[in-house]
C-alpha cells in the first residue's frame, strides 16, 4: 500500500533542484513511477515528498543539433515513435521498442530507466556502445558524464541528490553495421549485447575494413560494459570475413564480463551466452554493413 506524500509539480528543471536540495533525503525526483511506485507500494521506500519532473518542458525534448539530445522525461514509446529518432539513430528506436511491455513503455522514461540504474538495462548498453553522454543539472550549474562515468553499480548512479538528469546525448553511429541482441525469459532481460563497427570508406563496399568496433554487454554484470579485448580482436578485419573471427571475439568477450549466479542463471551459463550473442550480434551487423536484413529466428531473444 502506498504511504501518504506530498507531491510536488515544478515546472522548470532549476525550480525541481531547488526543491530536492530544500528537501534533502525526504525528497526524491519522480518521472512515470514505473520503478518508483512499485518500491513504495512495497514498503521499499517511503519518501515523504515526490519531485513530478513531466512538466519541465526542456526535459521532454528530442533535438538534433549534431547529437541527438534526448530529454529525459521522453518515453520509450515516444523514442519508438519519433521520426527523428528513427531517422538519425534507428537502432535506438529499434532498441526502444522492444523494452518491457506496452504498459510501463507508455509511461515509463529514458531518464527514470538510466537514473535507477537497473543493471537489467537495454538502453544503458546500448547508449554505453553508443559513446553516450548525460546531463546533470543542479542548483549548482550543468555538468555532462560520460554514461560509463554515470552507471557506477547496481542501483548506483554519479547523480548527487539536488541533481536532475536533464538528458542523454549521442553521436548517431555512422553506419549500418550496428545491432542490439536481447536474451531472457523474465520480464527484464538476462542478457543485452551492443554491436556498433565502423567500416573505412563505408557501408556497401567489397572488402570495407572494420576501423572501429564497438562491443557493450548488459544485465550479467554489476553494470554494462564495454569489451575492449574483444573489439581490438576486430579491428582490421574485412567485414565479409567477419565469420572467421567471430569465435574467438566472442570467447574473448566472455571472458570480460563478470556476472554472478542468480535467479537469471549461473556465472557459467551467462558467459557461455554472452559468447554465443556475441557471435550472433556480430554476424547481424556485419550482413547489415552490406545492405543485407538477415533471417533471424533466436530462441527467447529479440534483434534490434
Ligand atoms: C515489468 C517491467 C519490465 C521492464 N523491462 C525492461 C526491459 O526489458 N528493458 C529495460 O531497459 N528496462 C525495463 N524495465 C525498466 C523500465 O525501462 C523502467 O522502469 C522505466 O524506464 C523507468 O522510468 P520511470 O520514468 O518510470 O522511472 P521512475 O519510476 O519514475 O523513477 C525511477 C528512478 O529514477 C529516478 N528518476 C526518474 N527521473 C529522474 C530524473 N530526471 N533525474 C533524476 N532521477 C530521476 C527516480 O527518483 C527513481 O529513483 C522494465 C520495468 C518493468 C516494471
Amino acid at each position: 500500500m502506498l504511504r501518504p506524500f506530498t507531491l510536488h509539480r515544478p515546472e522548470t528543471a532549476e525550480e525541481a533542484c531547488a526543491l530536492l536540495a530544500r528537501l534533502g533525503e525526504d525528497a526524491v525526483p519522480y518521472a512515470g513511477g514505473t520503478e518508483l511506485l512499485l518500491l513504495m507500494k512495497l514498503g521499499l521506500l517511503r519518501p515523504p515528498h515526490l519531485v513530478d519532473v513531466k512538466r519541465i518542458r526542456e526535459l521532454n525534448e528530442l533535438a538534433d543539433g549534431g547529437r541527438l539530445t534526448i530529454g529525459a522525461t521522453v518515453t520509450h514509446r515516444s523514442l519508438e515513435r519519433s521520426p527523428l529518432v528513427r531517422a538519425r539513430c534507428p537502432l535506438v528506436a529499434s532498441v526502444a521498442r522492444h523494452v518491457a511491455n506496452v504498459r510501463v513503455r507508455n509511461v515509463g522514461t529514458i531518464g527514470g530507466n538510466l537514473a535507477f540504474a537497473d543493471p537489467h538495462s537495454d538502453l544503458a548498453t546500448l547508449f554505453l556502445a553508443l559513446d553516450a553522454h548525460v546531463e546533470l543539472v543542479s542548483p549548482g550549474g550543468r555538468r555532462e558524464l560520460s554514461l560509463g562515468d554515470f552507471v557506477r553499480g547496481p542501483w548506483e548512479t554519479a547523480r548527487r541528490p539536488d541533481e536532475l538528469l536533464a538528458g542523454v546525448r549521442l553521436a548517431p553511429w555512422p553506419s549500418r553495421a550496428a545491432a542490439y541482441v536481447k536474451f531472457g525469459v523474465h520480464e527484464r532481460p538476462t542478457l543485452g549485447i551492443a554491436v556498433a563497427l565502423g567500416l573505412n570508406g563505408g557501408d556497401g563496399r567489397a572488402g570495407a575494413r572494420i576501423q572501429d568496433a564497438r562491443i557493450a554487454v548488459g544485465c550479467v554484470g554489476p553494470r554494462p560494459a564495454r569489451m575492449f579485448t574483444a573489439e581490438a580482436r576486430l579491428r582490421g578485419v574485412s567485414v565479409d570475413r567477419v565469420d572467421d573471427v567471430v569465435g574467438a571475439v566472442g570467447d574473448s568477450a566472455a571472458a570480460g564480463v563478470d556476472p554472478a549466479d542468480d535467479l537469471h542463471g549461473s556465472a557459467d551459463y551467462k558467459r557461455e551466452m554472452v559468447a554465443v550473442f556475441v557471435r550472433r550480434a556480430l554476424r547481424v551487423a556485419a550482413a547489415r554493413a552490406g545492405g543485407v536484413e538477415p533471417a533471424t529466428s533466436f530462441p527467447y531473444a529479440v534483434v534490434a
